[in-house]
């Protein structure tokens, strides 16, 4: 029987290509229209590019003239300005982490939240989320938007919420057994990391707990990385996209099919450009994805410069029914990308490699640094049960040789006896260290 495909809002995720297109049009104008009048900041800087608002009528008239918004453009107005309305209209506020600087924020008026519900519930639903579930949420609930994305979604579906919020893992297990939690969602690491410590004491997730959804996010993960999840926790996991300047998770989903994700074209008009020059990039090519907010009252962005890199599939419909265009999982950050003597490389293609191995554990470290005059790479890799020393050199041998084919770098590597690397219990999970001082 063919499965039968939900949504959360059936007509508006249906919606014909060409109706899209129409609705990309006139939102468009009304959010230039808005920046041009209500952000001291896109006032300041039209007024510098003597642009005016006749000027701009079509996303085309911004790229031939380079335009972009950038997370700098965004610190250089901290806290406030880019707001497009009056502060006491601001509902609800996050922030980035800001550990590489002043945080970037994300302001949203009551109506913003209201739509940020709709979007993550379209999302949510796509992965698998119904009013009947128990729904618990791992990210933290605070200025991270994470956790909030998921909590403003689940309360559109209508689901029991368990919001259990960042940390304390013995409790968060503990809560799964004790309110029957069905689905959860979670930073990518943190889904090991439950598994991990539910281990420890005994504990088969697959046997013990309900859990049979989950929908996962914040950092780049592989397909390995997914299988690995679908093994630990007897489920199908999705890859919920999204970042704080926007609104949070719920940007863009991948659907039952698993081959892209559907990026929400009623809310964001969404570009690939070549991350070192700001053209656009042809049919399918990888590039760094650029947004446009449609809908977005207390802070439009426009031509925002994401830094995270993947392409725009052809293809305007999807076997789910959605007709969303769909753009790959995300390759990597144009910040992530590592330049070890002269090669370059993203630290998810060597994951790729490390978790191919059935006797590699999931955490990895990888150390860059200099030797002399030129530099060195370390990866260190937890086996998943304590492996002989033939075993493990043989098997060193082979992810060498597989790193060397794949990146043409030729890096060295330690297989540590399991659960040696420190563990991440809040946030995202930091597995570069870049110990140049130069690096570029
Ligand atoms: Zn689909």
């Amino acid at each position: 029987m063919p499965q039968q495909d939900s949504y959360f809002n059936r007509s508006l995720e249906r919606l014909f290509p060409d109706e899209l297109e129409q609705i990309q049009e006139r939102k468009f104008k009304e959010t230039i229209q808005r920046a041009y009048d209500r952000s001291p900041f896109y006032k300041e800087t039209f007024k510098k590019l003597h642009l005016k608002l006749d000027d701009i009528n079509r996303i085309e008239d911004l790229s031939k003239r380079n335009f972009f918004t950038t997370k700098e453009d965004l610190r250089g107005c901290f806290p406030f300005g880019a707001m497009a309305i009056p502060r006491n209209e601001i509902a609800e506020l996050h922030a980035t982490s800001g550990t590489t600087g002043t945080p970037t924020l994300g302001l949203h008026s009551a109506k913003d939240l209201d739509d940020w519900g709709q979007i993550a519930a379209r999302a949510l639903v796509m992965s698998g989320l119904t009013k009947d579930d128990v729904f618990q949420i791992t990210p933290s609930l605070g200025m991270f938007s994470g956790g909030f994305g998921f909590y403003h979604g689940a309360r559109k579906v209508g689901c029991t919420i368990v919001p259990a919020s960042a940390g304390f893992s013995k409790r968060q297990i503990q809560f799964m057994i004790d309110f029957k939690t069905t689905m959860f969602s979670a930073i990518v690491s943190y889904a090991f990391r439950l598994a991990e410590v539910a281990k420890e004491d005994g504990l088969d997730l697959r046997k013990e707990t309900s859990v049979r959804k989950g929908v996962f996010g914040s950092e780049i993960w592989t397909r390995e990385k997914k299988k690995r999840i679908t093994n630990l926790w007897d489920l199908d996991p999705f890859d919920i996209y999204g970042f704080t300047e926007l609104y949070g998770p719920g940007v863009g989903n991948d659907c039952r099919v698993h081959d892209g994700l559907h990026i929400w074209q009623d809310y964001f008009l969404v570009e690939v450009v070549d991350p070192n020059t700001g053209e656009p990039v042809g049919p399918e090519e990888q590039g760094e994805l650029v947004f446009t907010t449609l809908a977005k009252e207390a802070m439009p962005l426009i031509r925002y410069r994401s830094r995270d890199l993947s392409f725009l599939m052809d293809s305007k419909s999807c076997d789910c029914g959605r007709t969303h265009r769909r753009y790959k999982e995300i390759l990597g950050r144009t910040d992530d990308m590592v330049k070890i003597s002269g090669v370059n490389f993203w630290p998810s293609e060597i994951e790729a490699i490390l978790l191919h191995e059935p006797d590699l554990g999931h955490e990895y470290r990888i150390t860059i640094s200099h030797a002399g005059s030129a530099d060195k790479l370390l990866i260190e890799v937890e086996a998943k049960e304590s492996l002989d020393e033939t075993k493990a050199s043989e098997l060193a041998r082979k992810v060498i040789s597989d790193i060397n084919n794949v990146a043409l770098i030729t890096p060295e590597l330690r297989i540590l006896p399991p659960n040696s690397l420190p563990r991440v219990e809040v946030g995202k999970a930091k597995r570069i260290y870049d110990e140049r001082e130069d690096r570029d």
